[in-house]
């Protein structure tokens, strides 16, 4: 009975917990599931939206902490980092200007009209802007003025400038040409050019800022104004004064970033450089008017011109500098308190709750305006944040009644808000942030900043990373942590936020920016349409005479031969299928690299005729999608190690002179596990060099933990240094040692380890090394475009098209680090020639089919591509 009650008991105890395990899990799993699916990734508005400066490939000025890096010229006496970027680079130029007593102007005397013609040059290709550039060159003077764009970027950026020479007026689109104006930078610094500015301090602060360009030798019409104590300084008063011209100076405040211009912002801006020259020239007729009638002590008589002059060039030597503050925020925060919160009266009631809100909005604004680049008056206007402050909403409904009312309206042009769908997207799209802030009060304002940061462009963070963006997650820690007590899990969360930021680089980098397939239509000669292809392709057969063009654009050809093979002999319709310029897996656009869905480490060793040159097995994936097939590639080949028991690495061996080839590297059946059986080539040559050049210098622990590694390949014994100089051979194809040899200029051919690796790699030579080996480490290095085709001479069957195509080596390092040349030994030794020669031995050419349909099916399984041209299945046969 007892025992039976305790049976009770124990059962129904065990059964609670098991249910309780069971809802638990099923809990987790939900939970995991919602949070998958309302994954934030696209919730931020960036992810809809085109920035044109998300476009520039380089920012001088980004939106972190960190302080404005000043243009360093390659000159012996700025000795110190410090000290140049305090120092103008061109201060003694300037200086000079500044000392020099003989300016005349004489230039601008009598050449200047008042006539402005239809036509002006607009400039957006770099090959217009040398143009210019050697035009400039020529003038003693030309006019400049600039425009920027400052509501939706964080520090504002240079939009257009305007150059009027005597003869023609420049539009320079900055923000096409933003990567290449540096083109302009010797005319600018030119001592012997004068530059003609109206109020310059913003313009010369603004070439500085974004494009390193300098201003040496400046007439600043507005300080001539100053000398000359005109009644007024402004640009539109010396227009209507000096030549009668109207002009709307609203149209200052228009969206710059706009194109086409529309007509009347061609003619604003045209107009606020082209008189320059002409008001100029009229200005110093009369500060050297005044100095002539000035005659009262003619040793020591004031030099208005030179004066204007001065003033001028000392508008040039100012610096550009990021604005800083003791706290993000802090000084906004307490203007806004200032002026809204306790000016108004009633202090003591409000105040404390309102004014930590206050400082906590204008930090978070300042962080958020940093992150997105957007000013922070877009993010979240100063009438807002008191808004928000004194009512303190707790519902979307009551945060968008609160900031309703402080519409950005008031502050921008018409026509900016028209493109405007909602007035504070950022908002929108961090609600959440809002809520957390005002709701809990508690939370240090210290806190908030790295969560805010880490939410937003952390792994899988809501917004996208940008160039302007992307340093802010390097530096601020260290901002925040003069002010707070570092966190513990500060430096994890730190190196997660980088990995991301990396990722987007890396796509950056190497990602394709130009289509890959460029849709041209080759045409069999009764007109039947054979297949699409790229425009080298074309060429190729239209430069050999073996087609005539049919149709420009797009470009088709017709051949005037009868081709083999036909599209319907092919047995499927994937010959005529339009390859589209996106990843084949998650159909992503905007970057993708080719993919080869049989490794090279295998297809290199293929027979000829059996490596497909068409493009059936390269595809096109993003960087996401290329992950996954590339992580499922290699647990694969791990796979493949153990099914035919031929290892990925260098298989422990007792002695080199033992391991005589293939054979002997596959007699220990015994022990064969791909994982353990050996070390792999990169860390046995990692090791061996390092022990080469710092053995004796390293602590004794690191220095045994390599000499381990390297005893394991060579079965235990001692090391000699001739035997770590030979390790430095391992997984080295032929070309590579070749090549090695050739820079320590002692030929090792003779050693028994290289005849044994040439040996090896015998079949191989160097026409395939040259073109595909994956541990070529020449080709690792230059991951440029490569124009070549790496199926040359087959008649244009290749895919020729210059897409981004990263190797086994690149796959495997991490990505950020290509440039590290050691990871041209993450090839796979000869791992892949056994295969492929098992292969041919055991099953003949059909093996190797079999053999690469089991790719496509590993990466079908891994990537689940949707969007594969029509006629590609996993069976296709070559
Ligand atoms: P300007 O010196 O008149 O050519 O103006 C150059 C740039 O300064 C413009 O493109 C604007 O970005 C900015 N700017 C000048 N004045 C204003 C203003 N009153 N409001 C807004 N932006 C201005
Ligand atoms: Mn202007
Ligand atoms: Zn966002």
């Amino acid at each position: 009975m007892e025992v039976k009650e305790k049976a009770k008991i124990v059962i129904t105890v065990a059964s609670l917990v098991a249910v309780t395990v069971l809802i638990v899990t099923e809990y987790r799993r939900r939970r995991r599931y919602r949070r998958k699916q309302t994954s934030p990734l696209s919730s931020c508005y960036l992810h809809s939206e085109v920035r044109p400066q998300f476009g520039f490939k380089r920012v001088l000025a980004d939106n972190s902490y960190s302080e404005f890096k000043h243009l360093k010229l390659d000159d012996a006496s700025s000795s110190s980092e410090e000290a140049s970027n305090c120092h103008h680079p061109y201060e003694s130029e300037i200086t000079v200007l500044l000392e020099n007593t003989q300016i005349e102007f004489g230039f601008l005397r009598g050449e200047c009209s008042l006539e402005m013609s239809d036509s002006y040059v607009w400039v957006e290709t770099e090959s217009q802007l040398k143009e210019l550039a050697e035009v400039l060159a020529k003038e003693k003077v030309f006019a400049v003025d600039t425009e920027q764009h400052s509501l939706r970027s964080f520090l504002g950026f240079t939009a257009l400038v305007q150059i009027s020479t005597h003869e023609e007026d420049f539009l320079v689109d900055t923000i096409a040409l933003h990567d290449a104006m540096s083109i302009l930078r010797p005319v600018f610094s030119d001592p012997n050019i004068c530059k003609v500015f109206h109020g310059a301090d913003n313009d010369v602060l603004w070439l500085q800022r974004d494009f390193h360009i300098y201003v040496v030798n400046m007439f600043d019409t507005a300080k001539a104004c100053e000398v000359l104590s005109k009644p007024q300084r402004s640009l539109a008063y010396l227009l209507e004064a000096v030549c009668g011209v109207a002009t709307n100076k609203l149209l200052q405040r228009e969206d710059w970033r706009q194109r086409p211009l529309s007509k009347e912002m061609v003619q604003y801006a045209r107009t606020d450089a082209h008189y320059l020259l002409y008001i100029a020239d009229a200005l110093t007729a009369e500060l050297k008017q005044l100095a002539t009638e000035d005659s009262s002590s003619p040793d020591d008589k004031f030099h208005f011109l030179l004066e204007a002059s001065r003033r001028s060039n000392m508008t040039c030597l100012q610096l550009y500098t990021k604005e800083t503050e003791d706290f993000p925020g802090s000084a906004a925060a307490s203007s806004i308190i200032y002026r809204h919160l306790n000016g108004h009266g009633d202090t003591s009631t409000i105040s404390l709750n309102a004014e930590e809100l206050v400082r906590k909005l204008c930090a978070w604004r300042d962080l958020m305006a940093r992150i997105h680049d957007e000013s922070t008056r877009y993010v979240l206007p100063d009438q807002a944040v008191v808004a928000l402050a004194c009512k303190q909403p707790t519902t979307a409904e009551e945060i968008y009644g609160a900031i309703a009312h402080t519409d950005l309206a008031t502050e921008s042009s018409p026509s900016l808000n028209s493109s405007v769908q909602s007035p504070y997207p950022v908002i929108c799209s961090h609600l959440d942030d809002i809520y957390q802030m005002i709701l809990n009060k508690l939370a240090k304002l210290d806190d908030i900043l790295p969560l805010v940061l880490k939410k937003c462009l952390g792994k899988n963070g809501t917004c996208p990373i940008s160039v302007f963006n992307y340093s802010l997650l390097l530096n601020f820690k260290t901002k925040l942590s003069s002010h707070s007590a570092p966190k513990q899990n500060g430096h994890k969360n730190f190196k997660q936020f980088t990995r991301k930021a990396s990722r987007e680089l890396f796509v950056k980098k190497f990602s394709c920016k130009a289509p890959v397939y460029h849709n041209c239509r080759i045409y069999a000669n009764d007109g039947r349409l054979l297949c699409y292809c790229d425009k080298r392709k074309l060429e190729w057969y239209l430069n050999r005479g073996l087609a005539k063009l049919v149709e420009e654009d797009p470009p088709a050809i017709m051949l005037l031969f009868e081709p083999k093979g036909r599209p319907e002999d092919e047995g499927n319709d994937f010959y005529i299928q339009t390859k589209r310029n996106i990843c084949v897996g998650c159909g992503e656009g905007k970057h993708y690299l080719r993919y080869r869905i049989i490794p090279s480490c295998y297809r290199v060793h293929f027979p000829e005729h059996l490596k497909s040159h068409r493009s059936h097995d390269i595809v096109l994936l993003c960087v996401d999608c290329h992950e996954v097939a590339h992580a499922a590639a290699e647990r694969y080949k791990k796979q493949i190690a153990t099914e035919f028991g031929i290892p990925l690495f260098v298989r422990r061996v007792l002695d080199s002179k033992e391991a005589q080839g293939t054979s002997s590297l596959m007699e220990d059946e015994s022990t064969v596990n791909s994982e353990d059986a050996g070390v792999s080539p990169l860390l046995l040559r990692s090791a061996a060099m390092a022990l080469l050049r710092h053995g004796n210098r390293m602590p004794s622990s690191r220095r045994e933990e390599l000499l381990q590694i390297v005893k394991m390949y060579y079965g235990g014994r001692d090391i000699s240094e001739d035997d770590l100089e030979r390790a430095l051979l391992i997984g080295l194809s032929p070309h590579e040692r070749r090549k090695r040899e050739r820079k320590k200029g002692v030929s090792l051919k003779h050693s028994a380890e290289v005849a044994r690796l040439d040996k090896q790699e015998n079949g191989n030579k160097d026409k395939n090394n040259d073109d595909e080996a994956p541990a070529d480490s020449e080709k690792i290095m230059n991951v440029e475009r490569s124009t070549v085709a790496d199926d040359s001479g087959d008649g244009g069957t290749s895919e020729g098209d210059g897409a981004t195509e990263l190797n086994d080596a690149q796959c495997n390092g991490n990505m950020l680090h290509q440039q590290n040349s050691k990871l041209s030994l993450l090839g796979h030794g000869p791992h892949g020639k056994q295969i492929v020669e098992y292969l041919l031995r055991e099953y003949g050419e059909d093996g190797v089919r079999d053999f690469c349909q089991r790719w496509r099916k590993v990466f079908v399984d891994a990537v689940h591509p949707r969007h594969l041209p029509g006629g590609w299945n996993v069976s296709h046969r070559v």
